[in-house]
């Protein structure tokens, strides 16, 4: 299939198209194993491909529930079942223990949900349970999780939990913006984090990482940056970086507000804010490290995806990789105890799909993951799958080479700087012939769906912008009433009544209102401040100089009108309406500006200078005419 057209593809389709393969829970359905029956000899067969492993325990209990949480938590009467689920995993552990005994263990992970949440003595049995089933070698580097709560208001707990094994520990502050936290479900502020991080320290945890995310609908770029710049004040040694996965979530609904061009830019602002506070990544992965030689993620991970070592998940809704196979316990999909339980309790597998892959499929498998830290290392793949990455892939590779978005470097195919922005176009051009299809399809058939920008114009917060008044300034100029030919041109001034420039002459004009044009105000203005109608406007310049109004950034439209044989009449905040007689007088660069009327007579002194074949007019001096409406006149008048 076409490099470009996939890259394209995914480009548009970022959300979907991105590390968690396969696409949809659906993509797979043909290579599942139907027969429940078959599971103990497939999962046999399947584990004695396997050489080593890495072990993931799922532990879904947490405080709330997060709008963005994909993960498999339980929640209602069944987030009480503590004590019963610590005896499930303790009983699928015995069930998987003779099938993985001999194997190397390479990591460990315990996730969530909140780990850290469940009380120390379950926390225990899990641990000796995991050591008894599993023959974990020593030196391998076991990671588990925590929030910020627990860790700042249980420092026994997270002392303890270090005392169990544990060197990596990993926080999730997501974001320092309490209005974004709220939104999210999640709780947390400033001295929390502090704390927090002060008993992780004081416990000796070897490792600690910071988990922060971004390319949320209501994340603005200002607090993203206020976020990293919080999170490297507290001197982590990582932190890793979650782009907001909108597949299966609450938020779903809220993806297509969400441009990729956005994604990049936080991610590009990310990259340059923690490069500069000593946190180092290759363009493209997620986690930064400040530890040299160091690549921040646990063993479990690591591994995983560099080499695309096996991996068990054990627990509700807990995901397995095999050499050849993918199963989803159950739960995963139904966030509910039940199925997990029964199945346990009957002494099978809690499995609720199993999907015997075609290597195709374990390859973009492997391969998506890979891109989590940037780079697809060859020797790895070779070694897991037989045969050669860039034989395997000769288009696509001579593809992302051509277009910059990955380079060689040793054995390793690297995102430049470009790929990264473009990670999503990059994966699923390694995806297998069914799942580019797959793409191409879902892309069909969302292309009739709404684009999202109702999502992303609710969500847009325009106060976030520093914005100018717009204001109108119309310069209404007619010929004096006389036959002589060179008759003064004569144009209206008001007196102003108000602040500033208070008791000075101006020209007719105001702030364009709500829901108005600034024609509309104009002859509004004319109206309401010197009795003048239908005015025949026409659109003079933009006058924008910082500085122009004392009150503040105030932008204004000016227009030129004649004034025809009507006769200005005050009213609004102006004390006065008149017609004021205009000469000018152009010495060398300097351009002198007299009006006169009613026995008032004004003066400004302008700099001319030519800007692109236009005169620029500077006001240096001005007597009586209010703010830079000397230079307006000018622009008017003289040219
Ligand atoms: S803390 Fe993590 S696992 Fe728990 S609900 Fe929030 S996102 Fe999900």
């Amino acid at each position: 299939m076409d490099p470009k057209r996939i890259f394209d593809t995914g480009i548009l389709y970022h959300h979907y198209a991105n590390t968690a393969y396969p696409l949809t829970p659906a993509s797979f359905r043909e290579y599942r194993v139907d027969d429940p029956g078959a599971l103990p000899t497939v999962l046999a067969e399947e584990w004695d491909k396997a050489g080593e492993l890495s072990l993931y325990v799922h532990l879904p209990f947490c405080q709330t529930r997060c709008k963005f949480c994909e993960y498999a938590v339980l929640s209602g009467d069944d987030a009480q079942e503590e004590a019963a689920y610590v005896d499930l995993l303790s009983r699928e552990m015995a069930l998987y223990s003779p099938l993985v005994r001999d194997k190397r263990v390479v990591g460990l992970d315990v996730g969530g949900g909140t780990p850290s949440k469940l009380s120390l003595p379950h926390l225990q049995r899990i641990v000796e349970d995991l050591r008894a089933r599993f023959p974990i070698p020593s030196g391998v580097g076991w990671s588990i999780e925590t929030t910020p709560v627990i860790a700042a208001r249980d420092p026994e707990k997270i002392a303890a939990i270090r005392q169990l094994g544990f060197e990596r520990i990993s926080m999730g502050i997501q974001t320092v913006s309490e209005k974004l936290l709220n939104d999210l479900g999640r709780e947390g502020t400033a001295l929390i984090y502090e704390r927090a991080v002060e008993n992780i320290r004081k416990a000796g945890f070897a490792k600690f990482n910071i988990d922060l995310m971004y390319g949320f609908l209501h994340q603005a770029d200002e607090e993203f940056a206020a976020t990293l710049r919080y999170a490297t004040a507290l001197a982590p040694d990582f932190i890793t970086l979650y782009r907001n996965r909108y597949k299966g979530t609450s938020l779903e609904r809220e993806a297509g507000g969400v441009s990729l061009y956005r994604v990049i830019r936080q991610y590009r602002l990310a990259y340059q804010e923690l490069h500069e506070r000593g946190y180092r990544a290759n363009p493209g992965k997620n986690t930064f490290s400040r530890v040299d030689g160091d690549y921040g993620t646990s063993d479990y991970l690591t591994r995983r995806v560099i080499e695309g070592v096996p991996y068990l998940g054990l627990g509700l809704g807990a995901q397995s990789f095999g050499v050849d196979y993918l199963a989803y316990n159950d739960g995963a999909a139904s966030k509910r105890l039940a199925g997990y339980r029964e199945k346990i309790h009957a002494g099978r597998f809690p499995i609720q799909d199993l999907y015997r892959l075609p290597v195709e499929e374990s390859i973009a498998k492997m391969v998506s993951v890979a891109f989590y830290f940037g780079f697809v290392d060859l020797p790895a793949f070779e070694k897991r799958f037989g045969r050669s990455f860039l034989e395997h892939f000769p288009a696509e590779v001579a593809f992302v080479l051509d277009q910059g978005l990955m380079e060689r470097q040793g054995e390793r195919l690297l995102l430049t700087s470009r790929g990264a922005d473009y990670l999503n176009g990059i994966i699923p051009l390694f995806f297998s012939p069914r799942s580019k299809r797959e793409l191409i399809d879902l892309a069909a058939r969302r292309a009739r769906l709404e684009d999202g920008e109702a999502e992303f114009l609710k969500a847009y917060a325009i106060e976030a912008y520093p914005r100018p008044s717009l204001a109108v300034d119309i310069v209404v100029a007619t010929k004096a009433t006389t036959d002589a030919p060179d008759a003064p041109m004569r144009v209206v001034l008001i007196k102003r009544g108000d602040h500033p420039f208070m008791n000075q002459w101006a020209l007719p004009g105001g702030f364009v209102r709500p829901g108005e044009s600034a024609e509309q105000a104009a002859a509004r203005e004319l109206l309401e401040e010197a009795g003048l109608t239908h005015p025949s406007l026409r659109q003079l310049g933009f006058f924008s100089e910082p500085g122009r109004d004392p009150r503040g950034w105030i932008v204004s439209c000016a227009f030129l009108a004649d004034g025809g044989d009507q006769t200005p009449r005050y009213g609004d905040d102006a004390l006065d309406a008149r017609f004021f007689a205009v000469a000018l007088e152009r010495d060398g660069d300097r351009l002198r500006l007299r009006l006169s009327g009613g026995g008032e007579a004004l003066s400004a002194t302008l700099r001319v200078e030519a800007v692109a074949g236009q005169p620029r007019y500077t006001v240096e001096e001005s007597h009586g005419i209010a703010f830079d409406h000397a230079r307006i006149l000018a622009l008017a008048l003289a040219t």
